[in-house]
């Protein structure tokens, strides 16, 4: 019998195959494409942040931060003894409509009682900080300015991890689970991202295709941070000498990942040039899509043992935040599977029996 195997070798399994493997666990992890063609992981946009509204989405955040910071020193191996994520730390910037001023100011209570570090702005004072920026429309603001949010090479924080697991011990194996019924291990781990209904079906996470678009402005402006438009839902950052572009449309029960790239056009282009004047002059480079793990019910994690089952457990419907939640999920589903509760962030209310309870806590600040 094995002892525990992790179905989905993305950032959550390679995150959660670190921490247990340092724990001394034996972990196989077995992953259907390692070459991660359609894994969420690597079509995200690599944003960190602690702005969230709900108190265990900023602590992961900030663990987040925390757990980067030492990854020279945690995740070196001899193969690779200088690893990196390759950390932009611009910080973020959110920008909220007078509809959702009341409760970012109930966020930022949580914000403030969590230490996060957030600074909060009126619209009409927002050009002072951020000159760039048409601030019509705009109640409240908030940003960090000390390093503390930013983005990170999701393929190079990904390698580091699964490279320590390995060197820990984790073997990574080629090969698709159907059930889970299949495995005989101590411990079975699903996290199998956007298609865990395929192997938990009684769980509400699935694929939400989201396009991505990048973009060339002739005026660059490096030090941008991750900023969210909260009145329309885009978002952009800089990316190099460009910029990408998310787009809040989204689509479900979609196969293929073709962008939609009439979304640029219709609402993503007119609400860039709207809030920054010099994106009137974009011009499309290129684009992708990827799938969001959604999670149907609040668009928030579902971590914990599977209650159905005596030795599954599983990670996912982190809905646009599982590359910044791997570290804290990883070491908080080791801390759940070795000692039988959370030692450091208590995350019980992403449980799996809120699913069949329908105890919905939904997550706001979802990008
Ligand atoms: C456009 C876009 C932008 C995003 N931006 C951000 C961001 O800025 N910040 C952030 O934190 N998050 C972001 N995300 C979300 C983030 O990418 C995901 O939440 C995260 O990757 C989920 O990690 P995962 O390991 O659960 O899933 P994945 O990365 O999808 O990995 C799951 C793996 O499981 C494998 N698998 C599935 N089923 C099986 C099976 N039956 N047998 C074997 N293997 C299987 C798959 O092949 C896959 O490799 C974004 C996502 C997208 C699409």
């Amino acid at each position: 019998m094995d002892d525990v195997v992790i179905v989905g070798g993305g950032i959550i399994g390679a995150a959660t195959a670190y921490f247990l493997s340092k724990e001394g666990r034996k972990v196989k992890v077995i992953e259907r494409d390692p070459t991660y063609k359609k894994a969420s992981f690597p079509l995200s946009l690599g944003g960190f942040r602690r702005q969230f509204f709900q108190k265990e989405n900023i602590l992961l955040g900030k663990f987040a931060r925390e757990f980067l910071n030492q990854i020279p020193e945690l995740l070196k191996t001899e193969k690779n003894p200088k690893p990196t994520a390759s950390m932009v730390p611009n910080g973020y910037l959110l920008m909220f409509g007078p509809e959702h001023a009341e409760e970012q100011y109930k966020a930022l209570e949580n914000h403030k009682a969590c230490e996060a570090g957030t600074k909060n702005i009126k619209g009409s004072e927002l050009k002072k900080v951020f000159p760039y920026i048409n601030p019509e429309g705009i109640e409240t603001a908030t940003y960090t300015d000390n390093r503390t949010e930013g983005w990170i090479d999701p393929f190079m924080f990904h390698g580091a991890l699964k490279g320590k697991a390995m060197e820990l011990g984790a073997e990574f194996i080629k090969g698709e689970i159907k059930n889970l019924g299949e495995l005989n291990a101590k411990t079975i781990i699903s996290a199998a991202g956007c298609w865990t209904k395929e192997l938990l079906d009684d769980i509400p996470v699935v694929p939400q295709k989201h396009t991505v678009f990048r973009v060339k402005c002739p005026k660059h402006i490096p030090e941008m941070p991750l900023t969210g438009d909260l009145t329309t839902g885009v978002y952009w950052r800089p990316e190099g000498k460009e910029y990408l572009a998310g787009s809040p449309i989204s689509t479900f029960d979609s196969k293929d990942l073709e962008p939609a790239w009439n979304d640029f056009e219709e609402l993503v282009w007119p609400a860039l040039a709207k809030r920054v004047p010099i994106f009137e002059e974009l011009k499309l480079t290129g684009g992708w899509a990827g799938f969001y793990d959604c999670n149907k019910l609040d668009n928030n994690a579902v971590v914990g043992k599977h209650p159905k089952y005596d030795n599954v457990y599983m990670a996912s419907g982190f809905t646009g935040r599982g590359l910044m939640q791997a570290p804290g999920i990883g070491r908080a589903l080791t801390e759940l599977i070795t000692t039988g509760s959370y030692q450091t962030i208590d995350i019980s209310v992403f449980g799996v029996e809120r699913i069949f309870n329908e105890n919905a806590r939904p997550e706001p600040y979802v990008l």
